[in-house]
């Protein structure tokens, strides 16, 4: 097997980038190293990556339109946004008499 192969595959099975994180924040907790590590995000307010999500605390500020978040209160409308469309999506389907049959 390819050497690729085998560190996709391990990845896989350590549950992907989220233990990659968990494991280097660990890591840096056994050195005592302060993780100053940020992860752009796209920001609910003006949708771009800008918003700049702190990995130690969770919290971040967008710096094209000053607004502040943090990662629960960002990961909390994003689920919510997934569950509207799902709604949506499903009245539409049950509602939905075909060209012409919705009057
Ligand atoms: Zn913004």
């Amino acid at each position: 097997m390819e050497k690729e192969k085998i560190y996709e595959k391990a990845l896989e099975k350590l549950g992907g980038a989220d233990m990659i994180i968990k494991l280097i924040k660990r890591l840096c907790k056994l050195q005592e190293i302060k993780i100053h590590m940020k992860i752009p995000v796209i920001c609910p307010r003006c949708f771009n990556k800008t918003l700049e999500i702190d990995v130690e605390t969770g919290q971040g500020v967008c710096y094209s339109c000053q607004k502040e978040s943090n990662i629960k209160e960002l990961v909390a409308v994003y689920e919510k946004e997934e569950l509207d469309q799902h709604r949506k999506f499903k009245n539409l389907s049950e509602h939905n008499k075909g060209v012409g049959g919705n009057y």
